[in-house]
């Protein structure tokens, strides 16, 4: 019998789409998937970790010890830790938690059954992490978690250094993909059914720096708008330093690409700006959101803030309260600061008491509050199309609803009455009521579009497991834009 595995996913879509590749990896080494509700007793428990929140490190000792009972009673059981932790602590880890059998980096994802199978054999645990990027994760087999969405990786890494950022000493610098291996992976997803795809990159804007073609981003933009079948292309994330009007113009002249752009803003004051070593100023930032809503009119414009950054002052927060009452984001993913270990940022002086950073979170949580359902209470009465997730209603069963993404990303709960909508169809409803984190469809369905992922999902099948062997790789489902900034302050 072959043995099972199971993956624990923490942190940004970098390593939800790893997951994807190490999934992949191990069903191509004769692994099968434990069911969901067996997980506990998988024969392999992987865990791909986040360095980036708070206490991450206490989470995965805890939970590393919380297997070691499981892990004395079943001998053949194995412990793999890999991700942004496990390429910081190293050796760290089997020191801590002596049970752990392999230990694997971000740049060697590709290694992981052979260590699996060394660590069997030699009966020791083994540590391997790469200083850099071995294998482009985008060439190994995947196995994707969503018929109707996938995420494409278009680079790894990051050349800038915000102070408050542990991804480029962990990810280390960018390494862009060549754009014809892109557009052959999004071909193949498009062809599997997939309807929608979510170019994924620490720095979108900077893509094409590796190879030399500033424009790059823009044009694989347009070239994806052409793949036949592909009827949504999202992006995140981008920079706002590397932010170019091209960009802009391909957003609004490409069909396919959604009105929405996520950007993070981060704080609102310049000085802070300069002391995070973001180099856009907010003058910049609010012109970039001028110019695109000028081409999109329509856009849904969202971003991450990082309250109570070392240093920051009253004056400071007001200017970023100031931003965000111009900005009008119809969301943000705030965070507390927090120091994180190795980054710049940890060792600056004048970190402030957590009781001033609450206070200034709630009055910033409250303040995008009143906007986002003030966007949202403006939808009401209009027509959108929506693509049916799986998993995005959490009380779908008792509301006896649907749910999905509109085009500009944001969340819809809708009645189907009668049809048997699923999961990968698409709809369209009318807004009947604008609430402040998503916005309800109660009226008759006005179209119901059969798809080919919604065949799929109905079918229980799963797109395109193998790389697509160019050389080079999802919000499981991707959910646009809340998941893309799920651990906010790693994503650019
Ligand atoms: S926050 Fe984004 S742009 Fe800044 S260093 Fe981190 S990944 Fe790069």
């Amino acid at each position: 019998m072959s043995r099972s595995y199971t993956i624990r996913t923490y942190g940004c879509q970098m390593n939800v789409h790893d997951s994807e590749r190490m999934a992949g990896l191990l069903e191509a080494a004769g692994y099968t998937r434990a069911a969901p509700e067996r997980a506990d007793d998988a024969d392999v428990v992987v865990f791909n970790t986040c360095a980036v929140r708070e206490n991450a490190d206490n989470r995965l000792y805890g939970n590393l010890g919380h297997l070691r009972p499981a892990k004395t009673s079943r001998p053949g059981m194995q412990i793999a830790v890999g991700g942004c932790l496990a390429q910081k602590d190293r050796a760290e880890i089997v020191r801590r938690a002596p049970w752990v059998d392999v230990v694997f980096g971000t740049h060697n994802v590709h290694a992981l059954p052979v260590l699996l199978e060394r660590a069997r054999h030699n009966a020791a645990a083994q540590v391997e992490i790469a200083e850099a990027l071995e294998v482009f994760p985008s060439t190994l087999p995947a196995r994707r978690e969503s018929v109707y969405a996938g995420w494409v990786s278009i680079s790894v890494g990051c050349n800038n250094t915000c102070t408050f950022c542990i991804v480029p000493s962990l990810r280390g610098t960018e390494r862009d993909r060549r754009p014809g291996d892109v557009l052959a992976e999004v071909r193949v997803l498009a062809a599997d059914g997939v309807l929608e795809v979510t170019l994924l990159g620490q720095n979108v804007n900077s893509y094409g720096v590796e190879f030399g073609d500033r424009g790059a981003f823009a044009k694989l933009l347009r070239a994806c708008g052409d793949v036949p079948g592909l009827e949504r292309v999202r992006f995140t994330s981008p920079h706002p330093r590397d932010f170019t009007s091209d960009v802009i113009a391909a957003m609004a002249e490409t069909p396919a690409v959604c009105p929405q752009l996520h950007m993070p803003l981060q704080s609102g004051s310049d000085d802070v700006l300069r002391r995070m070593r973001r180099s856009y100023r907010s003058q910049r930032y609010l012109a970039i959101l001028d110019e695109v809503r000028e081409s999109i009119p329509d856009a849904a414009i969202t971003t991450d803030i990082i309250v109570g950054f070392p240093g920051e002052t009253e004056d400071d927060f007001a200017a970023t309260l100031d931003v965000v009452r111009r900005a009008r984001f119809s969301s943000a993913f705030t965070f507390q600061y927090s120091p994180r270990p190795g980054t710049p940022a940890a060792a600056l002086p004048d970190q402030l008491p957590k009781a001033v950073v609450q206070e200034r979170y709630e009055r910033l949580v409250a303040l995008q509050e009143e906007i986002s359902w003030a966007g949202n209470r403006a939808q009401e009465g209009r027509v959108v199309e929506v693509l049916v997730a799986a998993g995005e209603g959490r009380k779908d069963s008792e509301t006896r609803r649907l749910s999905g993404r509109a085009r500009d990303g944001r969340l819809v709960h809708f009645a189907p009455g009668g049809a048997a909508v699923r999961p990968g169809d698409v709809v369209e409803v009318e807004i009947g009521y604008g609430a402040p984190h998503h916005l309800v469809a109660d009226g008759p369905l006005l179209s119901h579009r059969r798809t080919r992922a919604g065949d799929l999902h109905e079918a229980g099948t799963r797109p395109g497991g193998a790389p697509t062997g160019l050389g080079l790789p999802s919000f499981g489902a991707p959910a646009p834009t809340v998941a893309a900034a799920a651990c906010g302050v790693e994503v650019s």
